[in-house]
């Protein structure tokens, strides 16, 4: 029979030495969240602008102000450049959901992507920079008379303007949103942040941008799959593979990302895509407000 106290001495090392390297190892998982999360608080501390007026909010009243709050400056610019926001009704979406989503036009492939969005009964969301060509602008009328929905993505999509200052920022959407309801009569409610909601151009600055945006009222939405489509060497199967395996790996609604450029490749991928998709029992549905925004994964 063996002695009890060997035994009690065999568990006491084995614990010991068990102790020893979970300690240390738990210990640095600890320091290394702790300091990333450090990280994060820096960069916001240090991108806060020091701009700030006294100006009660009740004199400005613009949407979602805590009343007596002090404002920024920038929120005082282009009063009229906000939306109406009731929340997000997220139960008439589901899990096989697909918002097909188009960036960068209008362009002089518009009218045959419609083309092709109404032969497939599809409808989808069109983000839309500003175009001085009027023929064009005239694509904005036809895109919602079809049943899609129009949604800001920068005046100029000139990144180095745009995300240079807020007051850049806020002065390219205001004629954005101006030039899209000029066009159609009805005032753009969404956006897409050119290079998605946080890039290497707005790194330092997009948690304000996106908190201004939100406050007055204007949803923004990422992607969740990319088509690849503006991409040096993208093919009609690279677009096609792209979108039905990101669409496949979703496990929420997916968000497909296309660039509405007069693409020929796209002009084959995209029917064979809609068609797929339908037949595996996906939805399309077009956004609007109320659809809540897919999470984004920020690069580290
Ligand atoms: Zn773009």
């Amino acid at each position: 029979m063996k002695n009890p106290s060997v035994a009690f001495y065999k568990k006491l090392i084995l614990i010991s030495i068990a102790l020893l390297i979970l300690l240390p190892v738990s210990a640095s998982i600890y320091l290394l969240i702790e300091n990333r999360s450090l990280k994060a608080r820096q960069v916001f501390a240090n991108n806060q602008p020091d701009d700030v007026v006294t100006v009660s909010a009740t004199q400005l009243e613009p949407n979602n102000v805590v009343k007596d709050k002090p404002v920024l400056s920038y929120q005082m610019l282009y009063p009229d450049f906000r939306s109406d926001f009731f929340g997000f009704k997220n139960d008439l979406v589901s899990n096989k959901t697909v918002f097909i989503t188009f960036d960068d036009g209008p362009s002089s492939g518009t009218s045959k992507v419609l083309d092709i969005l109404r032969k497939e009964s599809v409808p989808a969301t069109f983000f839309v920079n500003g175009k001085s060509n009027p023929f064009l602008t005239a694509q904005l009328s036809k895109i919602v008379s079809e049943g899609h929905t129009l949604g800001m993505h920068s005046y100029t999509h000139r990144y180095n303007v745009i995300y240079a200052s807020m007051e850049n920022f806020l002065d390219d959407f205001n004629r954005n949103f101006l030039y899209i309801k000029n066009a159609t009569g009805a005032a753009p409610q969404i956006l897409r942040f050119p290079g998605g909601s946080i890039n290497i151009f707005n790194i330092g600055t997009y948690q304000s941008l996106i908190a201004e945006m939100l406050r007055r009222g204007f949803i923004y939405y990422d992607w969740n799959v990319s088509a690849g489509d503006a991409i040096p060497g993208a093919t009609t199967q690279s677009i096609i593979d792209n979108v039905l395996h990101g669409v496949h790996l979703c496990w929420g609604p997916a968000f497909v990302l296309f660039h509405d450029n007069g693409s020929a490749n796209l002009n084959e991928a995209l029917p064979v895509i809609l068609e797929t998709l339908k037949r595996e029992g996906y939805e399309f549905k077009r956004i609007d407000n109320s659809v809540k925004p897919p999470m984004f994964i920020y690069p580290d």
